[in-house]
């Protein structure tokens, strides 16, 4: 179900029982700022999400509240993990549903990262 993207943040949410070590997660990058790991519902050969380590509800919370170190930091973790993974030369997307009409469902902030085949269209319809 889809969540608000500017509500108060919610610390049992799933990312952020995953930031804790109460939940697995199949890990592929981590740094002072940032977790990335697979999608446990892959829609690409590779479906990699990027949260942020802060409490952070949305893209539009982190924006706004996140600490010049913190974006920066996140940012080029995201390029990063993008970059180990090999996606750079075929190429890739980046995407975050933020709120209830961008269909965000996790209320942390996360990147999708898609890649491994050619993407097709932007949105489905
Ligand atoms: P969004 O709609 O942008 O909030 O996407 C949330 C994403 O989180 C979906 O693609 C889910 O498949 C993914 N997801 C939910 N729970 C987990 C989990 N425990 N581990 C990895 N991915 C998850």
């Amino acid at each position: 179900m889809a969540v608000n993207g500017t509500g108060p943040y919610d610390p049992q949410n799933v990312f952020a029982r995953i930031l804790r070590g109460e939940l697995p997660c199949k890990k592929v990058y981590e740094d002072e700022y940032a977790l990335a790991f697979h999608d446990i519902a892959p829609k690409a050969p590779v479906h990699v999400l990027v949260i942020p380590k802060g409490p952070f509800v949305s893209f539009a919370d982190f924006s706004s509240k996140g600490t010049e170190a913190e974006i920066t930091g996140f940012t080029r973790a995201v390029g990063r993990v993008a970059r180990d993974l090999n996606l750079e030369a075929p190429g890739y997307r980046l995407l975050s549903n933020v709120g209830v009409a961008g269909g965000q469902e996790v209320p942390h902030f996360h990147v999708h990262l898609f890649g491994g085949r050619a993407l097709g269209a932007m949105l489905a319809g």
